[in-house]
């Protein structure tokens, strides 16, 4: 990502509620990594977003979300995953391809032209990955009864629920694959190298861990 790229506010707090979603302890650091900036730029940001009553800064460095910070967050990725929807559902742009359209649209949607995506699209729990607001947290997920594909049990089938989408490279994989939400496969192994090797629609296809854990399955 080009550094001198101005990350914005909603930036800021949709990563901190998408880490926190994904189980990590948010601090300066993780908010530099998946945000690309340095720390100092973390520290300026947060400082401010404080100062705002958007987030709270405990003394272990540990940020997190005020009600109203939460607010805009989902309010945000909820933007996100209407345009990612409107992007598919109405323009038939592959579903790989939309994440990074809707990381930069997201922003500019007013709320006029919310109520009119909702109004074309209908209501939808979730995104063409399968994410949605809710179901957000991995510990919610294991709570439906859903696992990573790489926990998943040799000779069993399985219905794959969502895929991890902020990696371009990875989802174009998914897609070559024939992995995506709504996909069906078997499990026919979990081998000593960590890969897994699927059946799906009479194809083997063969996942290292990485990949493997980065895709939600749930048993049909
Ligand atoms: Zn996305
Ligand atoms: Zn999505």
């Amino acid at each position: 990502m080009n550094l001198t790229i101005t990350v914005s506010k909603e930036d800021y707090l949709k990563a901190i509620a998408e880490a926190e979603a994904e189980g990590e302890t948010v601090i300066s650091a993780t908010l530099a990594h998946w945000l690309s900036v340095t720390r100092p730029a973390v520290t300026t940001a947060i400082k401010r977003l404080a100062k705002d009553g958007l987030v709270r800064a405990g003394k272990d460095g540990q940020i997190q979300l005020t009600p109203s910070g939460r607010g805009i967050a989902e309010r945000t990725i909820f933007r996100h995953h209407l345009i990612e929807r409107m992007l598919t559902e109405i323009f038939d742009m592959a579903w790989y391809e939309v994440h990074d359209e809707a990381e930069r649209l997201e922003h500019a949607v007013s709320p006029a032209f919310e109520k009119k995506l909702v109004d074309k699209l209908g209501h939808k729990e979730v995104c063409p990955h399968g994410n949605g607001l809710v179901m957000r947290s991995d510990s919610e997920r294991r709570k439906h009864g859903l696992c990573l594909l790489s926990e998943a049990e040799m000779g069993k089938k399985y219905r794959v629920t969502s895929v991890y989408e902020r990696d371009r490279k990875l989802l174009e994989f998914f897609h070559q694959e024939g992995i995506r939400p709504g996909t069906s496969l078997a499990v026919e192994s979990q081998n000593y190298d960590g890969t897994v090797t699927l059946n799906i629609g009479n194809k083997g296809v063969r996942l290292g861990l990485p990949a493997a854990q980065k895709i939600w399955v749930v048993r049909p």
